[in-house]
């Protein structure tokens, strides 16, 4: 197969699932994924925009046998092809040097996959190289097809006009056509072409606004495609193309959900180990000064409240941010310097060196509270406040690994006061 990107824009969310399903096509059935860069629009096509889809379906995951080929680079191939029609009678010259196909019959049709056999009839002549030398779209994608020895051509729905030009393309050049998997379209949540309107952004984006890789992966790969006993979630690519069967390919439209992209993406990250999820956020909060050591921590602290990688910095801030007592002194309830002095003498001694030493401190404190008949609350809310100057927030042992016990231990004293 082949994923055959125009460098005229950022990878977009309907090219990148054109481009995954091609890969796990290739996957399956153990063939090769070439990428071919369809730069023959010079005007429209630059090696930036070449660069940046390189990158990002590097980033997804998506990772080419074969290529970037690059038709810009092949213009002999397409020109001794076009002569070789002219020769044969197969096409003929207009308007300039324009090469027009002039097919024996105007009609036929194509087997697609997923909806058959597909008949055409009507077709006018068409463009094959324009005067510029340079070959159209249906005739570089053709020459190619046949050279590279593509069997499958899987595209977008919005390319079965094409695919009859190119069948007329593969007759006159004596080219068995591939098999054709067109699939279906992707619609916004109001029945329209999907679209900047409905949320949907380039990969590019979603990748600065904190969506993981595989959150992106595993939610495109349910737009026209469904496991067999319903599964919506696969750990890594090689999972998913392990279970991915393309018989499971459907032609209806399928509807893109931003909520349900953004939904997938807090519980990818809710899956990550500490240490992935520090990885992956530590570029988001470069502005917020972490204490040392206690990274991963600060991470977990936040994990469960994560939408996005982007919503770090802010609850990272409401944990770490300094603490101004004198706003909350007042609410204190009457046993707060008594916790309070209890809790640091508790912080100095102990290493708060994993959550579960923090837990085991808690659980520490509250039977010290049960045995004062202090409740819960009274234990727990002034800690809070001292804490992080906050009514809510993630799970005190949480608090306490992320702050660590010297920082935790001032910050008390400080309430006190
Ligand atoms: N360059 C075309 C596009 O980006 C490729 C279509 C095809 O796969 O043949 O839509």
């Amino acid at each position: 197969m082949r994923f055959a990107p125009s460098p005229t824009g950022m990878l977009h969310l309907g090219s990148a699932r054109t481009a995954l399903f091609n890969w796990l096509f290739a996957r399956h059935h153990g063939g090769v994924a070439v990428l071919r860069i369809e730069d023959t629009d010079r005007a429209r096509s630059s090696r930036e925009f070449e660069a940046a889809q390189i990158r990002d379906l590097d980033w997804l995951g998506l990772r080419f046998d074969e290529g970037p080929v690059r038709q810009s680079e092949r213009g002999e191939l397409y020109a001794a092809a076009a002569r070789r029609l002219l020769e044969e009678g197969k096409a003929y010259r207009r308007s300039g040097l324009a090469v027009y196909l002039r097919p024996g019959t105007r009609e036929g049709f194509f087997r697609d996959r997923l909806r058959g056999e597909v008949g055409f009839s009507g077709v006018e002549d068409f463009v094959l190289m324009k005067s510029d030398g340079t070959p159209t779209y249906n005739f570089a994608a053709v020459v190619d097809d046949l050279e590279m020895g593509i069997t499958h051509v899987i595209r977008g729905e919005e390319h079965l006009s094409n695919t009859a030009r190119q069948v007329l393309v593969y007759r006159a050049l004596g080219g068995k056509p591939p098999e054709f998997i067109h699939l279906g379209v992707i619609l916004g949540p109001d029945g329209r072409k999907l679209s900047k309107r409905h949320g949907a952004r380039s990969v590019a984006e979603y990748r600065r606004e904190g969506y993981l890789p595989e959150a992106i992966v595993s939610y495109l790969a349910l737009l026209g495609w469904s496991h067999p006993e319903g599964r919506e979630e696969f750990g890594s690519l090689e999972e998913l193309a392990r279970e991915w069967d393309p018989a499971r390919l459907g032609a209806s439209p399928a509807v893109f959900d931003p909520d349900r992209l953004r939904w997938t993406n807090a519980r990818r990250i809710r899956a990550l180990s500490a240490e992935e999820l520090w990885e992956r956020m530590e570029p988001f909060v470069r502005g917020v000064e972490v204490p040392g050591g206690r990274e991963t921590f600060v991470a977990e602290a936040v994990q469960s409240e994560l939408a996005t990688l982007a919503d770090a910095p802010v609850l990272v801030e409401k944990i770490l941010e300094p603490v101004d007592p004198a706003v909350f002194a007042r609410d204190l309830p009457e046993k707060a310097a008594e916790v309070y002095a209890h809790a640091a003498s508790v912080l100095a001694e102990r290493a708060v060196d994993s959550v579960e030493s923090a837990r085991g401190l808690v659980g520490e404190l509250r039977a010290w509270a049960e045995e004062r008949g202090i409740r819960a609350r009274e234990l727990l809310h002034p800690l809070r406040l001292a804490l992080t100057g906050r009514d809510q927030g993630p799970e005190m042992a949480y608090l306490l690994a992320a702050l660590g016990p010297e920082e935790a231990k001032r910050r008390l004293e400080a309430a006190r006061e």
